[in-house]
C-alpha cells in the first residue's frame, strides 16, 4: 500500500495538487492538527508501465489554506507529511544552488558557511599536463564535479548554462542570500556560485584558445577527504567538446556577468573570442576518450555539431550586444541546423537546447525569422510529445520506460527546461497549452521530490524520506551521519551499471523500482553538479510562474 505524495509540498494556487496511490477509494486530507480538510475519491485505475502496477490518481487542487497535511486511506495508513502554501519549492531551491558550494575545489570550507561539513583546502598542487613531459598547470579552483574529485569543462559548462539562463529568465528565483563567501558582495549568489567555476575554466585554456577537456587524477581516489587525496592531476588533451562549450559559457556569462562587473566580463569575452577562432581554425571533431588504463571520467562525445551550435548562438549574441556583424555566427548555425541536429537536449552530450534557449530567449530576435522558426518549431513539437506522454502513465510524468537511464532524474528536471522554454514562445500555442506544459513540469518536480514508487524524495534534506547514501566522497568519508541538504540523486535506472545494483535489482524490473539508496550504487545514486543545476532551473520556473503559464514580470 502506498499514498505518494510530493513530499516537499504544493504551490496553494497550483491548478493540480496530486497524488498516486495503490489503493482505490476515498481518501482524506488532514491538517496537522489531525483535523479534516478535504474528502474525495481516487479517479480512475492506470496501469502504469513505469513502475509495473495499478495505481489511481487522487486531485485535491481544491485545498488553498496554507499548512501541514497528510493523506488517509480508510485503513489508517497515511501519506508523508507535506506542505500547501506560498513559495513552497524556495528552501529546496536555495539549497540544491548552495550544495555546489560544498563542491569547491582548492579552498578550505568554512564552519560559518559549511556548518559541519567543513574540510580543508584541497587539491591545491600544480597539475600536469598529459603527454608533455614536465610542463605544469595552475588550474586551483572550480567544482569537484560529482561524487568524485575530478574537474571537467563540458559538464562544468552544462551547469553554469542551466544555472545562468534559469537567472535570465527567473531571476527573482535567485534574490534569496545563500551563506556563501561573497553574500551579500552586491551579485546574486548564484552568479557569484557559478563565478568560482567560471574562474576555473578560463585556467584550462590554453593561449591559442583550446581548452583542456578535464583536470583529474589517472585513477579514482579511494572514499576520503578530498584534501586526503594526493595523487597527482592532470589537464587531459583539449578537445572540439570542450572549446566550443567552454566558448559558448564564456560568451554568455560575459553578457550576464557585464553589469556585475565589467572587467570580469570583458575577460571572458576575450577567453569566448580566442576560443572561437580556435573552433574557426579547426572545423573537424576532435574528440575524447581516456588514455588506456585511466578511469576517471570520460565524458566522451561521439559529435560536436551540438556544442559548435551552442558556441555559435552565443557568439552571435554577444556579437550582437557589441554591434558587430552577425554573419559569421549565423551562417555557422544555419549550417548545422541544416543536418537536421535535434535542438531540444541540455545534458552534457547534447548542449543543442541550450541554443534553443539563447535564440528563443533573445528579445531581439538576432538570429532571424527563419532560424527562430526552425527552433520555434522543434521545441513546440517535443513540448507537444513530453505532454502526449505524460498521458500514459499514473505519474503524469514525460517519461517512458527506456528513459530511466543513468542520471534519468536529469532527464527529468531536462524536460521541465524544455517545457520551461516552450512556454516562452509567444503566438500559436494557445494559453491552454502553456497551462498543460506547466502541468507537466509540476508533476516531473513531484516525481523528483517524492511522488515515485521508491517512496523516496531524491533531493538530500528535503522530505520525510529523502534519500540518505548519495555516492559521495566527501559525505561518505566525513563521518556525520546526515549528508549536506540539497544533492539530487541520479535516480531509477533501468539499467544498472554497479556492482551492488547489479546482483540486488532483478532482471525485469520495472525502470522506476530500480533504485538503491547505497552509497555504493554510482549508477543509481551518485550527484552531479549538472543534476542539481538541471532542478534549480525547474525550481526557478516554478517560483516564478503564474499558474496559468505566464512569467511573473
Ligand atoms: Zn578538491
Amino acid at each position: 500500500m502506498a499514498i505518494m505524495v510530493n513530499q516537499v509540498g504544493y504551490e496553494a494556487d497550483a491548478l493540480g495538487k496530486k497524488a498516486v496511490v495503490s489503493r482505490p477509494g476515498s481518501y482524506v486530507l488532514k491538517n496537522a492538527a489531525g483535523e479534516e480538510a478535504w474528502q474525495g475519491e481516487t479517479g480512475t485505475a492506470v496501469q502504469d508501465p513505469l513502475c509495473g502496477e495499478t495505481l489511481y490518481p487522487l486531485d485535491f487542487g481544491s485545498v488553498r489554506a496554507a499548512g501541514k497535511y497528510y493523506l488517509e486511506d480508510g485503513q489508517g495508513e497515511h501519506s508523508d507529511t507535506f506542505e500547501i502554501g506560498k513559495d513552497v519549492y524556495a528552501g529546496v531551491h536555495n539549497a540544491m544552488v548552495k550544495a555546489l558550494y560544498f563542491q569547491r575545489c582548492g579552498c578550505a570550507l568554512e564552519e560559518k558557511y559549511a556548518g559541519p561539513y567543513i574540510h580543508a583546502a584541497c587539491h591545491m598542487a600544480d597539475s600536469r599536463i598529459y603527454g608533455e613531459e614536465g610542463q605544469t598547470l595552475e588550474a586551483r579552483g572550480g567544482w569537484h564535479d560529482a561524487g568524485d574529485y575530478g574537474r571537467y569543462i563540458t559538464p562544468g559548462a552544462v551547469t553554469v548554462g542551466h544555472l545562468l539562463y534559469a537567472y535570465k529568465m527567473y531571476p527573482r528565483a535567485f534574490e534569496e542570500k545563500l551563506n556563501i563567501p561573497e553574500s551579500g558582495n552586491g551579485a546574486a549568489d548564484v552568479l557569484n556560485e557559478c563565478r568560482y567555476e567560471l574562474e576555473w575554466m578560463l585556467k584550462m585554456q590554453r593561449e591559442d584558445g583550446g581548452v583542456y577537456h578535464k583536470l583529474t587524477a589517472w585513477s579514482h581516489a579511494p572514499f576520503v577527504m578530498p584534501e586526503e587525496d594526493k595523487d597527482p592531476f592532470y589537464a587531459y588533451s583539449v578537445s572540439s567538446l570542450a572549446v566550443a562549450d567552454f566558448c559558448a559559457c564564456m560568451a554568455l556569462a560575459s553578457g550576464v556577468y557585464h553589469s556585475v562587473d565589467q572587467a570580469f566580463a570583458d575577460r571572458m569575452e576575450g577567453a569566448a573570442r580566442l576560443s572561437w577562432q580556435w573552433l574557426e581554425k579547426n572545423p573537424e571533431p576532435l574528440l575524447f576518450t581516456n588514455p588506456e588504463g585511466s578511469n576517471t571520467g570520460e565524458y566522451g562525445d561521439r559529435a560536436d555539431a551540438d556544442e559548435r551550435l551552442w558556441a555559435a548562438a552565443e557568439m552571435m549574441l554577444l556579437a550582437a550586444r557589441k554591434g558587430e556583424n552577425v554573419g559569421t555566427y549565423r551562417d555557422e548555425l544555419r549550417k548545422i541546423l541544416d543536418t537536421g541536429l535535434g535542438v531540444t537536449d541540455f545534458g552534457w552530450t547534447d548542449v543543442a537546447g541550450f541554443a534553443a534557449l539563447a535564440v528563443l530567449t533573445d528579445s531581439e530576435k538576432t538570429a532571424g525569422e527563419e532560424i527562430l522558426g526552425v527552433f520555434r518549431e522543434a521545441v513546440l513539437a517535443e513540448a507537444d510529445r513530453l505532454v502526449c506522454l505524460s498521458t500514459r502513465n499514473a505519474f503524469g510524468m514525460a517519461m517512458e520506460a527506456k528513459d530511466f537511464c543513468w542520471g534519468s532524474n536529469m532527464v527529468v528536471t531536462n524536460r521541465g527546461i524544455l517545457l520551461a522554454l516552450a512556454c516562452e514562445i509567444p503566438g500559436e500555442q494557445a494559453a491552454s497549452s502553456r497551462a498543460r506544459y506547466r502541468e507537466v513540469i509540476q508533476a516531473q518536480t513531484d516525481y523528483l521530490l517524492g511522488k515515485n514508487i521508491t517512496g523516496y524524495s531524491f533531493v538530500t534534506g528535503f522530505g520525510e524520506h529523502a534519500y540518505r547514501y548519495p555516492h559521495l566522497r566527501t559525505t561518505a568519508a566525513d563521518g556525520i551521519d546526515a549528508p549536506m541538504a540539497g544533492w539530487v540523486s541520479g535516480g531509477p535506472n533501468g539499467r544498472p551499471g554497479d556492482e551492488l545494483a547489479i546482483r540486488m535489482i532483478p532482471a525485469g524490473t520495472p525502470p522506476m523500482k530500480c533504485y538503491l539508496d547505497r552509497e555504493e550504487c554510482y549508477s543509481l545514486n551518485e550527484m552531479t553538479i549538472y543534476w542539481n543545476s538541471s532542478a534549480v532551473f525547474v525550481t526557478a520556473f516554478l517560483r516564478s510562474r503564474k499558474p496559468e503559464g505566464g512569467r511573473e514580470s
